[in-house]
């Protein structure tokens, strides 16, 4: 009789138990991921892995616009922990985004587990073989930031400093991995850019599509990291989002 109750509280205890096979979770479509990166409905809490290669460690400036880009939108009660580790440099040959996955793969250390979802975010010593691109998200949780085209397209004149653009790409590339534009939280105003798919059509906005590759436009001006406009909040409201309330001085009515 004992053991028959011992078997059946465990068999409870497993099926309570939600298992995640991580090597699926991870290896999903950009956006994929977006509603339980920003709602707390099972994940309570994020670890973003970033991984750099020696030279091109993000600055502590760029780690903390991250953090508080992270806290604005995403509710995690539990709390959302940034880790930095430096991996083995590759040689300087130009990088596809297959070279990018394998990097992932073979360095990665942080997955989905238990309540706590998990972010990938890799800056590489060199370019992408499309030397206008600066980053990437490519799956549900990941991203690559090309640190020597940051590093190339960065404190000339006029020009975002390094870490100004490293912060812009990098949000850009978050806010991706986090459904925008139309692509995991949907779009619930008439802002997705047809010529650029999954980008914003406000050229002001940090995710209008010249944010993330050589071209920069009038957006990235030197001393200004672009934001997201109040469509792409509002997307990212609507899909779980962190509500921001105003503050509201009290008054009293009489
Ligand atoms: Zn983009
Ligand atoms: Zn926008």
């Amino acid at each position: 009789m004992t053991l028959v109750i011992f078997v059946f509280t465990k068999s409870v205890a497993i099926e309570g138990k939600k298992i995640v096979d991580a090597k699926v979770f991870h290896n999903r479509n950009l956006g994929a991921s977006a509603r339980e990166l920003l709602n707390d409905a099972v994940y309570k809490s994020l670890t973003v892995e970033i991984q750099y290669m020696k030279g091109f460690k993000p600055r502590q400036e760029t780690i903390n616009q991250l953090s508080l880009f992270l806290n604005k939108y995403l509710n995690k009660p539990k709390g959302i922990n940034i880790v930095l580790n430096e991996i083995g440099r590759r040689k300087n040959t130009p990088l596809t985004t297959d070279s990018v996955v394998a990097i992932e793969i073979a360095n990665r250390t942080q997955f989905v587990k238990d309540d706590n979802i998990a972010l990938y975010i890799l800056f590489t010593n060199s370019r992408h073989v499309d030397k206008r691109i600066l980053g990437t998200a490519y799956r549900n949780t990941s991203a690559v930031i090309y640190g020597k085209a940051i590093r190339e397209n960065s404190n000339a004149r006029g020009k975002l400093t390094r870490q100004e653009l490293e912060t812009a790409v990098l949000l850009h590339e978050t806010g991706h991995l986090l459904g925008l534009v139309n692509k995991g939280s949907r779009a619930g105003s008439g802002h997705i850019d047809y010529d650029y798919p999954d980008h914003c059509t406000n050229k002001k906005c940090l995710m209008y599509h010249a944010t993330e590759i050589k071209k920069l436009s009038s957006v990235l001006i030197k001393g200004f990291v672009p934001v997201l406009d109040s469509n792409c909040v509002a997307d990212l409201l609507a899909n779980g989002g962190k509500q921001q309330f105003l503050f509201k001085p009290f008054v009293k009515a009489f």
